[in-house]
């Protein structure tokens, strides 16, 4: 099945009005490459403004709540995200899973939640640094999808994965292209043990340290449908070199 790449930004805590001159130039060079899907995750306190000031850029959340609304404080549930202008959301990105304790029941809601508001999803899953070393990352990453998928998938392309093995993000080490393969491949056979034919449509992204000049060989892995991309997607230049290498 022909997936549409996916290059999706995570700014992360980083981003202020100053930056939107970015954001802008980044919705350009999206533009300028029509055969790959681009967006960008930003701060909460960004989107409304990042979503007027690029209009053609999908923008999105790095989190969301599960509940509708109600007694959250700091949270954000869809429904203010998608009033916001955001059109997708990342949920369980490993940063939040180990700083604020995320379980995999959670994300699991985060996700459901955020796909009945109309939002895009982006699901992240990914092994520690110990789990690898014992040799159990196919296993231990396969337990944390199965707990952590949606009971349902309406549209495939409204869904996508991002394997990111937790020693990989934000440290410059990068999975080799055999692991990447690897995972891959036992991801989508999940996603099909999950969702059936719907879950061939489902993207999987790469995640961990992609930069401008080991992206090309990541996106020639077969089943990596795109990449998300933190350190390198607050750069313009490095961000629309990792765009263009996804054509
Ligand atoms: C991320 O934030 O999801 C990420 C992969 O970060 P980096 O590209 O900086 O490793």
């Amino acid at each position: 099945m022909t997936r549409r790449r996916l290059v999706a930004g995570n700014w992360k805590m980083n981003g202020t009005g100053a930056d939107l001159d970015e954001v802008t130039a980044i919705a350009a060079a999206a533009a300028a490459c029509s055969a790959v899907d681009v967006a960008l995750c930003l701060p909460a306190t960004l989107i409304e403004r990042a979503a007027k000031a690029a209009p053609g850029l999908a923008i999105g959340g790095q989190d969301v709540h599960a509940a509708d609304k109600g007694a959250h404080t700091g949270c954000v549930s869809a429904a203010m995200l998608v009033d916001a202008g955001a059109t997708l959301t990342i949920v369980g990105h490993s940063e939040r899973r180990a700083g604020q304790g995320e379980s995999d029941t959670e994300v699991k809601a985060k996700a459901e939640a955020a796909l009945a508001a109309g939002l895009a999803v982006i699901l992240c899953v990914g092994e520690s640094d110990a789990v690898r070393e014992a040799g159990d990352a196919l296993r231990q990453v396969a337990i944390q999808l199965d707990r952590s998928l949606p009971g349902a998938i309406d549209e495939p392309s409204q869904f996508s994965i991002a394997y990111e093995p937790i020693w990989a993000v934000g440290t410059g080490k990068v999975a080799g292209i055999a692991e990447i393969g690897e995972m891959h491949s036992a991801l989508r056979g999940r996603l099909v043990a999950a969702f059936g034919a719907a879950g061939e449509g489902v993207r999987i992204l790469y995640g961990g340290s992609v930069k401008p000049d080991n992206a090309r060989e990541i996106f020639a892995v077969d089943d990596v449908d795109g990449a998300l991309v933190g350190g390198a997607s607050l750069k313009r230049s490095d961000f629309e070199t990792i765009i263009q290498a996804a054509r």
